[in-house]
């Protein structure tokens, strides 16, 4: 074990665990690097009472002082990139470029919380003669965000900025998979000048999640994972009556016209199916080729197989996961589909315990079969072959989900054709990972988000607070 037992963070002190714990494992080698607390319902109270301890100061101070909070953080962040994405590699397995990659989203949400005394202004009208009408934003209170494992520093940093900065308090329940940065964003809010109880973190699986729906202080939840959960902490936490925003899973359909520039495609597409190794919510992991587009399907598969394991392509999180990509490939295989790259039983020498797999294409995927339908979460393509547009269209409004579609062409009217018609949250023109970037916000449709607005941008500042209208005559 190569680091101190992770531990949970409360009122500005970390407390030591004498309960159940499970190993944080690094997907590189298989070594076991700490272990993580398995919190119960005892210590998310606790949690929660440090929160509304802190509460009455943190949400007295105006927005300035608190943003000043979120520009000394947004230094801490800067100064320490390298080690955070270090921690990043270490804990989840991506790439160091990778990692650099997410801790720079993770900064770039922070300067949005740095500007939001500039979009929660608040407003006023003189409605009629002498009489005014003024609107504030008034933070919720204690208000707790629970995360998955594939982007350990920009998924936590949706939320912790933009809620602490809008005068929240807050419990943040990292993944059990990566809890390593968790202990790193809690000494560098409290080098920032955050004072103690404002941020929170407790470890674990379930039972702190639901721990975390259930108590009676925390007015909202945001949950970022697989849509069967998403879908449980929805449901949960607003029949507790609480304010909710659950992220689910995704299976996202990148439509190629036979007119697309085929090398920039074939790039385009690749990194979008095997960036963190196919662990983003935003990853192509179906192509639907539309017939003429054959060429690019060549490319495609020249661009998969320049990937080199352990290079420039990181290991999936866990054994487990390894094992269920791999048992969908086969299982497509047995059902059909041609296997044109095959990155199944990929062993790394001198990491022969890391969960890596290859780059994977499959070619001819029946658009009903699993490995179509269902989230891999792995480096894999699925290519399903369309007849034209409307096919492909008709394929990707079949998916339960809608996170994100992208379409690659010249022709500005069948753009326009497809980013109209996807049903999906956020639509590529030529982009293979259309994430919205600030000030707008990030969020998918359908079964990739259950609630209202986004978790980020402009939306977020409404989820985070609630509106006073107050209305003043003086004569
Ligand atoms: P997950 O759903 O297994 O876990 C997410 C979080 O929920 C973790 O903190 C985990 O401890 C907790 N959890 C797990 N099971 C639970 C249960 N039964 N009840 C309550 N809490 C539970 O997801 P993951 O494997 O960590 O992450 C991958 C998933 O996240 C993928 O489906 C991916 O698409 C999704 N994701 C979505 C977005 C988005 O913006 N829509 C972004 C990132 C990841």
């Amino acid at each position: 074990m190569s680091r101190p037992p992770v531990r949970n963070f409360v009122g500005g002190e970390f407390v030591a665990h004498d309960g159940e714990t499970i190993e944080d494992v690094c997907p590189l080698d298989g070594s076991v690097l700490t272990t993580v607390p398995l919190s119960t319902a005892d210590d998310v109270a606790a949690a929660v009472s440090a929160a509304a301890d802190a509460f009455p100061d943190w949400s007295s101070r105006t927005l300035k002082e608190r943003a000043q909070v979120a520009y000394r953080y947004r230094e801490l962040l800067t100064a320490h990139a390298d080690e955070l994405a270090e921690l990043v590699h270490l804990d989840h397995g991506k790439t160091v470029a990778e990692a650099r990659a997410e801790v720079v989203r993770a900064i770039e949400v922070t300067e949005f919380a740095c500007s939001l005394p500039q979009l929660a202004a608040g407003e006023v009208l003189e409605v009629s003669r002498g009489v005014e009408c003024r609107v504030d934003r008034v933070p919720l209170g204690v208000v707790a965000s629970v995360v998955p494992f594939n982007f350990p520093m920009m998924v936590p940093h949706w939320t912790i900025p933009i809620a602490i900065t809008l005068g929240n308090t807050f419990v943040f329940k990292p993944s059990e998979q990566v809890p390593l940065t968790a202990t790193r964003t809690a000494e560098l809010l409290t080098e920032a000048g955050l004072p103690a109880g404002v941020f929170n973190a407790v470890h674990g699986g379930r039972p702190v999640v639901e721990s975390l729906c259930d108590h009676p202080d925390v007015q909202a939840v945001t949950f970022v994972g697989s849509t069967a959960v998403a879908k449980s902490v929805y449901q949960r936490a607003t029949g507790n009556l609480k304010r909710a925003l659950a992220l689910g899973g995704a299976k996202n359909h990148l439509v190629v016209l036979p007119d697309a520039v085929p090398r920039t495609t074939a790039e385009n597409v690749v990194a979008s199916m095997a960036g963190c190794a196919g662990q983003r919510c935003m990853a192509a992991a179906t192509m639907l080729a539309v017939a003429g587009s054959e060429p690019v399907l060549d490319l495609v598969c020249e661009a998969a197989r320049r990937l080199v394991p352990g290079e420039n392509l990181g290991p999936v999180v866990s054994a487990e996961a390894k094992q269920r990509i791999e048992d969908f490939v086969t299982e497509a295989e047995q059902d059909g589909a041609k296997v044109l790259v095959d990155g199944r039983n990929t062993v790394v020498p001198g990491r022969e315990g890391g969960f890596y797999v290859g780059p994977t294409v499959l070619d001819e995927v029946r658009p009903d079969s699993r490995i179509a339908t269902e989230e891999v979460f792995g480096p894999v393509l699925a290519v399903i072959r369309t007849a034209d547009v409307a096919e492909a269209v008709a394929v990707e409004n079949a998916s339960p989900y809608g996170n994100a579609a992208a379409v690659f062409t010249r022709d500005g009217r069948l753009a326009r054709q497809v980013a109209e018609q996807a049903s999906a949250g956020m639509i590529g023109v030529n982009v293979g990972v259309p994430v919205p970037l600030e000030p707008f916000g990030f969020g998918g449709w359908n079964e990739s988000k259950f609630g209202v607005g986004d978790i980020t941008g402009k939306s977020s500042v409404e989820f985070w607070t609630r509106s006073r209208k107050t209305t003043t005559r003086w004569h």
